[in-house]
């Protein structure tokens, strides 16, 4: 799951993240949307065309911290950069996440914000993306208790800073390439 340069055209981990642009609808603000995670992990594999674990300065300071390293370390260790996005590194023989341990995050604590925020990112979260892509994809969507609109806005906007910060630094790197 990703979008314009999120989502792995390449290849992306299902939870791979959005730079796109919000389109949210009224329709979950009504009531919210049933979703608990189910453990499945199919967020945390590639996918087609979905795109790669996008990482800001912010998660990979978190990273860093999580592993005791300073963040150029962590980031020279276990990231790569794409059209100056940086995003987690992928082996091309695995679709599972690195840090994916059997079904679980590895990383829990120090998770990417677009692991966190998933499923309610800006690019899914018009009615037909939703059914067609999220419903289907994702099994936690319709189980658990209903998420208030209130939170899912919240998750929303945690992930439409995270793009902006995301686009802003690839931004200043394609800039200095010229
Ligand atoms: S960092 Fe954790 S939650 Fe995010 S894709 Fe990797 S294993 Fe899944």
């Amino acid at each position: 799951m990703s979008s314009t340069s999120t989502k792995k055209s390449k290849k992306s981990s299902n939870k791979t993240s959005p730079l796109t642009t919000s389109n949210a609808k009224e329709w979950w603000q009504k009531e919210g949307i049933r979703f608990q995670c189910q453990g499945s992990s199919q967020c945390c594999l590639s996918r087609g065309e979905y795109g790669f674990v996008y990482l800001t300065k912010e998660d990979r300071k978190r990273f860093a911290n999580y592993f005791g390293q300073t963040i150029t370390e962590w980031t020279k260790q276990n990231c790569d950069r794409t059209q100056g996005f940086w995003h987690l590194k992928e082996d091309p023989k695995r679709e599972e996440c690195m840090y994916l341990k059997g079904k679980s995050c590895g990383v829990y604590e120090a998770r990417p914000t677009q692991c966190r925020t998933w499923p309610f990112w800006p690019e899914v979260m018009n009615a037909k993306t939703w059914n067609k892509e999220v419903k289907t994809f994702c099994p936690g969507v319709g189980k658990g208790a209903l998420i208030p609109p209130a939170e899912i806005q919240k998750q929303l906007d945690e992930q439409k800073k995270s793009e902006a910060s995301l686009m802003k630094e690839a931004r200043a790197y394609q800039q200095r390439q010229k």
